[in-house]
């Protein structure tokens, strides 16, 4: 097979996975291809100090392979903060698979994928995120034992999604008990920012709990059903920014907080499940801070997900999934008030206290 050769000039132009703006210090970052099944995907180990990389895959028609290396970077960066601030012995992972996961996930993509996996030898253990159904994590389960979020019927935890919400809607209410005073979420207007898996189920305990619900998706389909099961109110266009929200809550991809719209955005509360919200968590950070925008730390509140599939490891029982995804209200509390004390972002608050457990653990290992 002929392999174009780069002339050096070329090749100062590719910036390698080492120079990527989104790498730090990752331990391993493994590039699977598969020609029969079409597979192509990265899977990002980022810190393994606390345990084995846990962490979803996601399939997503990237418009490049650039975009999907550096989505992989932050992705598995911000898991192993997620399990350090949630108190989980588990590392930071990801995967990414490249590809329309609508016309181009196949069985055996996904247990080819499985096998990249199982190669690994459990130093990285995946789940879903966009793109992924259970059934897919049933698929992968075929050939490795290093998956969480399978079917309950095949002895799993099950989808996520409903955990990562209440998980959501926890330091959501935790957010306005810091702003308002009351965590009751009754009358404000919270714009929910994709209505996919978790979206859909955060809107549900928004609506149950009184709160003006309005919705955005780039899925028809999915925001005429939303609203028609929840009587939430569909905004077209890219103009959401320009009504008073009392609370934006971003559940479809990250970076929504960027230089176009940390400016624009209208809310006195960002809280939503969407992982890396902010484009550039110290300057949009900043921004938000110095605007008196109340950011709650997305790694911090959408760790329901997280709390759900470690179950499948540690075999805790369904009450005490909720009873430690409750305790993200506490958790996120404590953040803020920490962030206030100290005058700084809410998320170098929450990564603070993240790096302080990593840091702790790191010595004791090395004392055994
Ligand atoms: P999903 O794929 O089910 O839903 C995402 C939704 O966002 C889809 O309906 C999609 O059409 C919509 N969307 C995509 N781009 C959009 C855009 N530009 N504007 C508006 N809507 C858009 O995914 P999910 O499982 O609900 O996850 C949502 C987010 O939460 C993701 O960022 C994911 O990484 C994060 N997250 C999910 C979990 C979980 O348990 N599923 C856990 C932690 C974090």
């Amino acid at each position: 097979m002929a392999v174009d050769v780069l002339s050096s000039h070329e090749l100062t132009q590719i910036a390698p996975v080492f120079g990527q703006t989104s790498f730090d210090n990752h331990e391993q970052v493994v590039f699977c291809n598969d020609k029969d099944t079409g597979l192509k995907a990265i899977i990002g180990i980022h810190n393994t100090v606390l345990g084995p990389a846990l962490g979803g895959t996601r399939m997503w028609n990237y418009a490049s392979e650039w975009e999907a290396l550096n989505d992989v970077l932050r992705l598995s960066r911000g898991m192993t903060f997620k399990a350090a601030i949630t108190g989980l012995n588990l590392g930071g992972g990801k995967a990414v698979i490249i590809g329309d996961a609508k016309t181009q996930k196949t069985p055996e993509l996904m247990k080819k994928f499985g096998e990249f996996v199982h190669s690994l030898s459990g130093k990285y253990i995946t789940a879903e995120d966009v793109g992924m159904e259970t059934s897919d994590m049933d698929l992968v389960r075929e050939v490795t034992p290093y998956v969480t979020g399978i079917s309950e019927s095949k002895g799993g935890a099950g989808n996520p999604s409903p955990v990562t919400a209440y998980g959501v809607f926890m330091g959501m209410k935790a957010a306005a008990k810091f702003k308002y005073g009351s965590e009751m979420l009754e009358d404000k207007i919270v714009l929910v920012e994709g209505v996919g898996h978790v979206g859909e189920a955060l809107v549900e305990h928004l609506t149950n709990e009184g709160a003006k619900v309005i919705i955005t998706d780039i899925n028809e389909e999915r925001l005429q059903a939303v609203s028609e099961k929840y009587g939430a109110h569909i905004h077209r266009g890219n103009d959401v920014f320009e009504q008073e929200l009392d609370i934006y809550a971003p559940c479809a991809l990250g970076a929504t907080i960027n230089n176009d719209t940390v400016f624009k955005i209208n809310a006195a509360i960002i809280a939503g499940a969407a992982n890396n919200q902010l484009a550039n968590e110290h300057i949009h950070g900043k921004i938000l801070h110095e605007r008196g925008v109340l950011y709650a730390p997305d790694f911090l509140i959408n760790a329901g997900g997280i709390i759900n599939v470690y179950a499948e490891l540690e075999h805790y029982n369904r009450q005490e999934i909720m009873r430690k995804t409750e305790n993200i209200f506490n958790t996120t509390l404590e953040i803020l008030e920490r962030a206030k004390k100290s005058d700084i972002t809410t998320h170098q608050a929450a990564l603070n206290v993240a790096l302080e457990r990593i840091e702790e653990r790191k010595i004791e290992n090395l004392k055994k």
